[in-house]
């Protein structure tokens, strides 16, 4: 076939390393030295990522394991959470938050968010305080920033540990620093699509507890210091030494990456401003480094429909909360009983928003979604936010 395409190609939802031919090359040398030196398992790039990875987010340790849901529950177990004890996690999450809790033995404890910000606050989890309370785990969800200080003020009154869920935020700010670095411990994933993602899964703990990164250390791999002598029971929950030279060479890329992401982001809201849909964007004054570039409509499916119709793919995170999915029936929580998750769960909907994005797809995403005509129905809906 020759001539001019009369249907450009779809914009996908993501774009993985393989759309980058210098990147690609790069990755596949590092890959390369790996396989050839059989440095597989923890060794110096592990090591390396490590030290580079605290640096980054400015904590004083970093431990490499398999990813990011053994990294919050590796954590939980290191900090003595287990059972009996009761852990705070907002509904709207990717499970994964509430599991790590439940394979440390715990019981997540899910709460509503803020109707604006959609993230967790200090007010809700106070008001899901229980004498068994151990834990909290707010998740900079999107990659918008929990509003930390009332919730750490409140964790130190009530003697709680906070674990950060910085999975979807790699590298955003909370002032002058890095999210990860807030409270007791921040978890983090590398999954291929993350800001910061590998070949594969993986993840990291970072601390400033010196105590809390050794016993993670052990807790990773068997417990073992020296080899095969076994100190506490841990597991196989390494990072791999091809994903730690993956990660070492992207975690150079990962601030102009999120700038372009964050500049994309404000290109799209403003072409979309006046639109058919409402832009989820960052509370006033606070940082965002836009993992995912959410909008909400009364008339989701429909949407969806629509872009699919004009070749522009999307997504929902999530459409579930976590109190309503069938693996955590046994919470006893139902329909009606933490409506903002509730509710958002119904509305929102995921555009593509990568950094390699071109000016012609954002283009196309922003005429796509613009010429989408709600049914009316509209009214039924009273707004939350
Ligand atoms: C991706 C993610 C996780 C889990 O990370 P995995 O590496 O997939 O195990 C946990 N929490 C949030 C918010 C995530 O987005």
């Amino acid at each position: 076939m020759t001539g001019v395409a009369l249907h450009p190609a779809p914009v996908p939802f993501v774009r993985l390393d393989a759309g980058d031919a210098a990147l690609f090359e790069e990755l596949l040398d590092v890959v390369a030295d790996v396989a050839q030196r059989g440095a597989f398992t923890l060794g110096v790039e592990v090591e390396r990522f490590e030290e580079e990875f605290a640096a980054y987010c400015g904590s004083a340790a970093a431990v490499g394991v398999s990813s990011g849901t053994d990294a919050l529950a590796l954590t939980l177990r290191a900090l003595g959470v287990g059972p009996g004890d009761e852990v705070i996690v907002p509904a709207n999450t990717f499970i994964a938050t509430a599991e790590a809790v439940s394979a440390a033995g715990a019981r997540p404890v899910p709460v509503d968010v803020d109707p604006l910000t959609h993230l967790v606050t200090a007010a809700q989890i106070e008001r899901a305080l229980t004498g068994r309370t151990r834990c909290v785990i707010p998740v900079h969800l999107f990659g918008a920033v929990v509003e930390m200080d009332p919730i750490l003020a409140l964790a130190r009154d009530r003697g709680l540990r906070v674990v950060e869920d910085a999975c979807q935020a790699h590298g955003a700010r909370y002032g002058d620093r890095r999210v990860g670095t807030l409270g007791d411990a921040g978890c983090f994933s590398f999954y291929p699509t993350k800001n910061l993602g590998g070949w594969g899964d993986g993840g990291a703990i970072v601390t400033d507890d010196s105590g809390l990164a050794e016993h993670l250390r052990l807790l990773r791999s068997h417990g073992e210091r020296p080899r095969y002598h076994h100190r506490v029971v841990g597991g196989t929950c390494r990072l791999d030494g091809l994903q730690a030279a993956v990660l070492r060479t992207k975690l150079r890329r990962l601030d102009g990456w999120n700038e372009s992401r964050r500049s994309l982001a404000s290109r799209l809201s403003a072409a979309l401003e006046g639109g058919p849909v409402r832009v989820c964007g960052a509370a006033p004054g606070s940082d965002h480094v836009h993992h995912l570039f959410v909008v909400r409509s009364a008339e989701r499916e429909r949407l969806r429909d629509h872009l699919a119709a004009s070749g522009v793919a999307t997504a929902v995170h999530y459409p579930v909360p976590v109190h309503l999915t069938e693996a955590y029936r046994d919470l006893g929580l139902g329909p009606g009983d933490l409506p903002v998750a509730e509710r958002l769960a119904t509305e929102i909907c995921s555009l593509p928003l990568f950094p390699s994005m071109s000016d012609d797809e954002l283009a196309r995403i922003a005429e796509a979604v613009r010429e989408f005509v709600p049914g009316g129905d509209d009214d039924e809906h009273l707004d939350i936010a």
